[in-house]
């Protein structure tokens, strides 16, 4: 038996070896496809690599973790009774908060008899002359399925880099994708933090209240919006609550896949210098990421309209930094707001007051080697330091499925074949590939949208095209050549007409030494790419091949 049991009865390996579809990945993407595909009528297994479900939400367990899109949109609209019960108590829900709500959905929904826990799935093998997949596990045991749904996450492959020495150092060191579920207590300790992403943004001032003294490590300067995070309002809540099915319907006809934002109809250079101050300030004020860049037409196409919002944030942080040194190397100038994940932070610039908290500008100096008690870069020596927290992100959107050994039997694997950069039809399907569906795949709006809601609109598709398949006697679907590459032209030549490309952020793989540089999200937009999906499907699925 290869299952832990977390949480009432999960599947356990000595269950049934075959299965109409086989999901990888037990977190928000791998339950919901779970549920709505059980629903078809098929036999569902889910692998999960953890010993709990998840995803994202069962390994980030840093200091601070919390989601950056506000609670009562982030969270599944399948069921309405569901996001009538559940009650978030803060504008952003918390770690510990999203993982009681992921459970509660396992639970509600009865699915954890169809979830393998403790298994990470390390092939996926397609036999053409049986039409299916056959899946190892990293315990050696083999299941076969008609289809595969990869629901593997995009920043699940957490990454430290390579520097020398790591294994001499003396003090404890973590990852935050990796976080101990005891959690970690830092009072009195000597801490440095490498990475200054979301994750980093969000921990720093959690770990500065407790360390004797932090050390910060950065490479780029990031944009950080304040989060204004706050108890939600139980008006609020009972106000969104009624309206909850119109606001989910009016998210999918939005970019970023969020309703309540009113779309801006001017550029900024559209407006005088006083009234974009003033709209900046009503945004930095209001809080939240989308809000901000929803304040021109322009400012993710535009540089020079791009400046003006950046300039206002880099006075923002010159205006709370005391150490003018310090406010300069936090001040963000070499990639336009927005194009890298903008981060959402509580008193992130303010911690840099304290007496406790030192910053080092690791980009003009790189780190070369971690040593026994601190690390060193080319021109100094930091510490000593009796823990090293690693903020340093993912290999991110291609990282779990290259680490898979997916193939078809004696072909090359989708790692070799993606060389280059992962190539997908709409994200959702590869290639030379039949019956593998990717959830939220590189080539889809995935990470540029409410992710839950990218991940419901994926799982409907998938589940149409099987009741399609299946009311048409179709056994097999694969993404046509000239279709993907149509398709992934079309995913740069959108990237292409964006500030996005400018920066070097793990959107472009750029955070990974000798990943290709390609654009991997699509920044078309939730709504026209939703669109495109649906006219693919009642199109008889344009684009792609299905057989008997
Ligand atoms: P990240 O955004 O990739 O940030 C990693 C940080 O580590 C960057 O500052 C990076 O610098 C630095 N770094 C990497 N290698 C380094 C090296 N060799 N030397 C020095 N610094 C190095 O990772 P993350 O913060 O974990 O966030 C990843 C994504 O997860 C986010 O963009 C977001 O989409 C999601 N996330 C969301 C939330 C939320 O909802 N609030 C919270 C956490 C994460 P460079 O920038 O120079 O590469």
């Amino acid at each position: 038996m290869s299952e832990v049991m977390e949480e009432g009865r999960t599947a356990t390996a000595a269950d049934t070896r075959h299965f109409d579809v086989v999901v990888v990945g037990g977190g928000l993407g791998g339950l919901y496809a779970l549920h709505r595909l059980r629903g078809l009528g098929l036999s569902v297994r889910v692998f999960e690599a953890g010993s709990g479900v998840g995803g994202t939400w069962f390994w980030n367990r840093y200091p601070g973790a919390r989601c950056d899109v506000e609670s009562m949109e982030y969270s599944y609209g399948f069921s309405d009774p569901l996001q009538q019960e559940w009650h978030w108590p803060e504008r952003y829900g918390t770690q510990p908060e999203i993982l009681r709500y992921i459970n509660h959905v396992a639970d509600r929904f009865d699915l954890r008899r169809d979830i393998q826990l403790n298994t990470r799935v390390v092939s996926a093998v397609f036999d053409p002359a049986a039409g299916q997949w056959t899946l190892g596990t990293e315990q050696g045991e083999m299941v076969t399925a008609r289809f595969c749904v990869m629901a593997s996450g995009n920043l699940s492959t957490p990454r430290v880099p390579d520097f020398k020495g790591l294994e001499s150092f003396q003090g404890k060191w973590y990852h935050t994708g990796l976080w101990p579920h005891e959690g970690v207590d830092f009072s009195g300790l000597r801490v440095g933090v490498i990475g200054t992403g979301s994750s980093g943004v969000q921990m720093i001032p959690h770990i500065a209240a407790q360390a004797d003294h932090l050390t910060v490590f950065q490479r780029t300067a990031n944009f950080s919006l304040p989060a204004r995070n706050a108890p939600l309002d139980p008006e609020k809540e009972r106000r969104h609550k009624q309206e909850y099915e119109d606001r989910r319907r009016a998210a999918l006809d939005t970019p970023f896949g969020i309703a309540g934002h009113p779309a801006p109809t001017q550029g900024a250079l559209q407006v005088t210098e006083a009234e974009r101050q003033s709209a900046y300030e009503r945004k930095w004020a209001e809080g939240g990421s989308i809000s901000f860049l929803y304040s021109y037409t322009d400012l993710l196409v535009n540089q020079e309209a791009n400046d003006t919002a950046s300039e206002f944030v880099r006075q923002k942080i010159r205006s709370i930094v005391r150490n003018p040194a310090t406010a300069e190397i936090l001040a963000p100038k070499d990639h336009p707001i927005g194009t890298k994940r903008l981060c959402l932070d509580t008193n992130y610039y303010e911690t840099y007051n304290r007496n406790n908290v030192s910053l080092v500008d690791v980009k003009s100096d790189p780190i070369q080697e971690i040593a026994a008690t601190g690390l060193r870069t080319r021109d100094g020596t930091f510490g000593p330091f009796d823990a090293i927290v690693f903020a340093t992100g993912f290999d991110a959107m291609t990282g779990a499925l290259r680490e898979i050994d997916v193939r078809v039997e004696g072909g090359p694997a989708l790692a070799e074949q993606w060389e280059a950069g992962p190539r997908t039809y709409l994200g959702l399907m590869v290639s030379g590939f039949p019956n593998m569906f990717v959830v939220t795949g590189p080539g889809s709006p995935s990470v540029k949208t409410q992710m839950i809601l990218a991940i419901e609109q994926h799982t409907d598709w998938i589940a149409d095209c099987l009741t399609y398949m299946r009311d048409h006697g179709y056994e097999r679907i694969e993404a046509s050549r000239p279709a993907q590459d149509a398709w992934v032209e079309h995913v740069n030549q959108v990237a292409d007409s964006t500030l996005y490309p400018l920066a070097n952020s793990w959107y472009v793989g750029a955070n990974i030494p000798g990943k290709p540089r390609v654009f991997m999200p699509y920044v078309g937009g939730f709504a026209g790419y939703k669109r495109r999906c649906d006219s693919v499907a009642a199109n008889g699925y344009e684009g792609f091949v299905l057989s008997r």
